[in-house]
């Protein structure tokens, strides 16, 4: 028996089915660097999925295996009731590069979109003294998998079968303000959404669009939160994909590509949001973990020194003018492509997005 083969038998007598892996199709990978990946037999695939929007400086990028060597070999783990090196510098490099003012620390998108739920609803109950619950958020959009953040998901495929879901969740339509004014009601607390729509098909916000949501979250009194779980960490040529706007959110979600491969998430918020959360409201034992943390810090400051920001945009613009040759050399065929910076989608007209996925592996290229 081929180790493959032997591997697939134990991957499916082992593994809950959750990731619909085709046995015959998946790929066993077993080392990277920088945008190859290759299988067991050696095979190379340039990899534009990215371990799915993480591995933004590419596999085992070196600035990144050696925050993580070096820091592996001092400590790995404490727990939040100590201060860590790791993690404060990693706090400064977020607040001294965005809008936000403090962080609070998790290990994946979810949970600091959770947090985020959580933070909105207790500054509306303490700071503001009402009770208001309600959040906002798009169809099309996708906010994680915990029990609060897939109902947060505009999606119902998501949420079929897991009920009873939490309470507070209504849904707006993207891109069309006047659907979130109509929204909002006495127990709105904040309006959450995705600067860009990624899983949903790469939606990205119009300005007015974003403009309109933070003027109603002034008028109205709600904290507007912005989910860069995605869209954030340069994937757009600007470190927050709010910036193209000159909008800037109460909360801002990142994770995903933070710490270019492991488990980290962030939850950057303003002062006055942040007021809302005292000591015991939240926590998570693995959150800012120091290996992470190191991790996260050689990230961004390879984004920046490396002028990353720049080079996305170019790259991005390249891949667009590939997509318009493609539309031009296959007429209908391509619908319609869509993004900005390197979170780029194409939507063919026909449904053969799985057979293009599987002829470009056969080809060596992973996409989503
Ligand atoms: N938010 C957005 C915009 C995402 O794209 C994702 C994951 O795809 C999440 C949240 C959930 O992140 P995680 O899988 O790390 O929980």
């Amino acid at each position: 028996m081929s180790v493959l083969k032997g591997f697939k038998q134990k991957e499916q007598r082992y593994i809950i089915n959750t990731y619909n892996r085709n046995p015959e199709k998946t790929l066993l990978l077993v080392e990277g660097e920088g945008a190859v990946v290759r299988d067991e037999e050696g095979r190379e695939y340039l990899d534009f999925l990215g371990g799915l929007a993480v591995t933004a400086l590419g596999h085992c990028h070196p600035r990144v295996t050696a925050a993580i060597r070096e820091q592996a070999g001092k400590l790995v783990h404490t727990s939040n009731l100590y201060y860590t090196l790791p993690q404060t510098e990693l706090a400064e490099l977020l607040v001294e590069n965005s809008c936000g003012d403090k962080v609070f620390f998790a290990n994946s998108g979810a949970e600091v979109n959770e947090a985020a739920i959580k933070l909105a609803r207790k500054y509306a109950q303490t700071v503001l003294g009402e009770k208001r619950y309600e959040i906002i958020t798009a169809y099309r959009s996708f906010h994680g998998r915990t029990l609060a953040t897939l109902t947060a998901t505009g999606q119902e495929k998501f949420r079929r079968g897991f009920d009873p879901l939490p309470e507070g969740f209504v849904y707006a339509t993207f891109n069309d303000l006047d659907s979130f004014a109509a929204a909002v009601t006495e127990k709105t607390c904040a309006i959450m959404v995705e600067v860009v729509q990624a899983e949903g098909g790469v939606y990205v916000a119009e300005q007015e669009f974003l403009r309109g949501l933070r003027r109603l979250c002034d008028e109205q009194g709600l904290l507007l939160i912005f989910d860069e779980v995605q869209c954030g960490m340069g994937r757009t040529g600007r470190l927050w994909a709010y910036e193209h706007y000159g909008v800037e959110p109460d909360i801002f979600t990142v994770a995903k590509a933070l710490a270019n491969g492991l488990p980290i998430g962030a939850m950057v918020a303003k002062n006055k949001a942040a007021e809302g959360f005292g000591p015991g409201d939240h926590a998570s034992t693995f959150g800012g973990n120091p290996v992470a943390s190191a991790a996260a810090v050689a990230t961004l400051q390879t984004i920046f020194e490396d002028n990353l920001l720049a080079h996305v945009q170019e790259r991005g613009q390249q891949i667009l003018q590939g997509y318009e040759r493609l539309r031009q050399s296959f007429p209908g065929l391509i619908k319609e492509y869509r993004g900005r910076g390197l979170i780029i989608g194409l939507e063919f007209t026909k449904e053969i997005a799985p057979q293009v996925q599987q002829g470009l592996v056969e080809e060596g290229f992973l996409v989503n």
